[in-house]
């Protein structure tokens, strides 16, 4: 997925339509600063889906302010909430996956946001690609579990994929003008997040409130973890193989702390460019939305006195095993990713119910890929599927703890 130049009048000219967005995941930490993107820019965006897991509260009093054409939530409870509270105001009330997959088809829907977390929004953003829409992609593990999957859909559909996760924008955003067949490696860069300089022989002792407490972003729950075993980068790193098409090999990860520098790219004539912003999610939220366009905001500006001195140091193998795992899961391939990914799900589920120890996370992942991955050169939706199912049910069994 590279860079389109495009050069013709677009959607967000004055005179253009407004581009008509399905967020899916509204309640969540992307999905509100989507719709504080919309706000921002009423005559250019306009929401007509909304989606949520349970929060029907949340995404009632949305569905009261942005008017959307129709609402998913996934809880049953939710949904007949939902019903009797938008009854006779004309807004549709769909429940569930299938809820999700027919939402993202619709003819009045341009752009999915898809900013669900985990597996679960894999076979959405395939439906949105089956039906040549353009996905503005938050949900990375939709690509670390069914990269394969979702490279297949765009050539056959004729879809778009547009990251929003900062690492990935800024890579987009590096390449816009470039020839891709002139890129030498990608440099993803890590904060380190909040044990970058802890002990080592304390991280067993990590609790969840610990691990949730990250020093420049603020993001939902799992992300959080993810980024505190630096998991989250390990699964950037696949994300950016599928985005981009490079090998393991050449997308490397350099830990920076600030988080102003979103990430790099190395050309083969030894250049390198760098997209650098304040760590702010609405920035690659916006550009995903006006792409090709810029669109004038009154977003932070860096101030470059302030902040005086950008830092660079290499991850640590030893406190983060879970990036050294990921890599290992892309060298893999088949259904290595799509179980690293379930395992790591389940895991830090458990972590965050505190019935296993933030060192266990690694480990019970490790035990997942060891066991259950299978080579598979583009694995069916139904073999991934079964693949999370087992890692997930493998890592319960491993931790004693009851699957449900
Ligand atoms: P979040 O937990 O804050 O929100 C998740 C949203 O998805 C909520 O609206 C929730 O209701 C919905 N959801 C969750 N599980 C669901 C399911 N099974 N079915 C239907 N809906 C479901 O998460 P977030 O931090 O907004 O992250 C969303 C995605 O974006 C993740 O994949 C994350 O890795 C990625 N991401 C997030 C950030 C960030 O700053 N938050 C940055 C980069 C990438
Ligand atoms: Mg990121």
């Amino acid at each position: 997925m590279q860079p389109v130049q495009e050069t013709s009048e677009t959607a967000s000219s004055p005179v253009a339509a407004p581009r008509r967005l399905a967020v899916l995941g509204a309640t969540g930490s992307i999905g509100t600063q989507t719709l504080d993107i919309v706000r921002l820019f009423p005559d250019r965006l306009s929401v007509q889906v909304l989606t949520a897991r349970r929060n029907a509260a949340r995404l009632l009093q949305q569905a009261l302010e942005f008017r959307p054409a129709c609402v998913v939530i996934d809880d049953p409870e939710g949904y007949r909430q939902l019903r009797e509270a938008l009854a006779g105001t004309g807004i549709e009330v769909l429940q569930g996956e299938e809820g999700l997959c027919a939402c993202v088809q619709r003819p009045d829907v341009d752009v999915v946001v898809a900013a669900l977390v985990g597996f679960a929004g894999l076979r959405p953003v395939l439906a949105a690609l089956e039906a040549g829409k353009q996905v503005a992609l938050a949900n990375k593990e939709t690509l670390v579990a069914g990269g394969a999957l979702v490279h297949e859909a765009l050539r056959r559909h004729g879809g778009t994929l547009i990251p929003v996760d900062s690492e990935h924008s800024a890579i987009f955003q590096c390449l816009v003008g470039e020839n891709p067949a002139s890129v030498e490696t990608l440099i993803l860069t890590a904060s380190g997040g909040p044990f970058r300089t802890r002990p080592l022989e304390t991280f067993d002792h990590i609790t969840p409130d610990e691990a949730l407490c990250h020093p420049n972003w603020s993001m939902g729950a799992k992300v959080t973890v993810d980024s505190a075993t630096m998991m989250n980068k390990g699964l950037e790193v696949i994300e950016a193989h599928w985005l981009f098409e490079l090998p393991a090999e050449r997308i490397q990860v350099l830990v920076h702390p600030q988080s102003i520098i979103h990430s790099m790219v190395t050309f083969v004539d030894g250049s390198t460019k760098a997209q650098l912003g304040v760590p702010d999610m609405r920035l690659p939220i916006q550009y995903a939305l006006s792409y090709p366009e810029r669109w004038e905001a009154p977003h932070e500006r860096i101030d470059w006195v302030q902040l005086g001195r950008l830092d660079f140091e290499a991850p640590d193998p030893a406190r983060f095993p879970c990036l050294p795992l990921a890599y290992e899961a892309l060298r893999r391939g088949g259904t290595a990713p799509a179980v690293l990914n379930a395992a790591n799900e389940q895991a830090v589920q458990l972590f965050l119910q505190e019935q296993i120890r933030f060192t266990d996370i690694a480990r019970l992942v490790e035990a997942a890929l060891e066991h259950l991955s299978e080579p598979d050169e583009v694995p069916s939706y139904e073999h991934l599927q079964e693949a999370d199912r087992r890692a997930r049910r493998y890592v319960q069994e491993l931790a004693g703890v009851a699957a449900h």
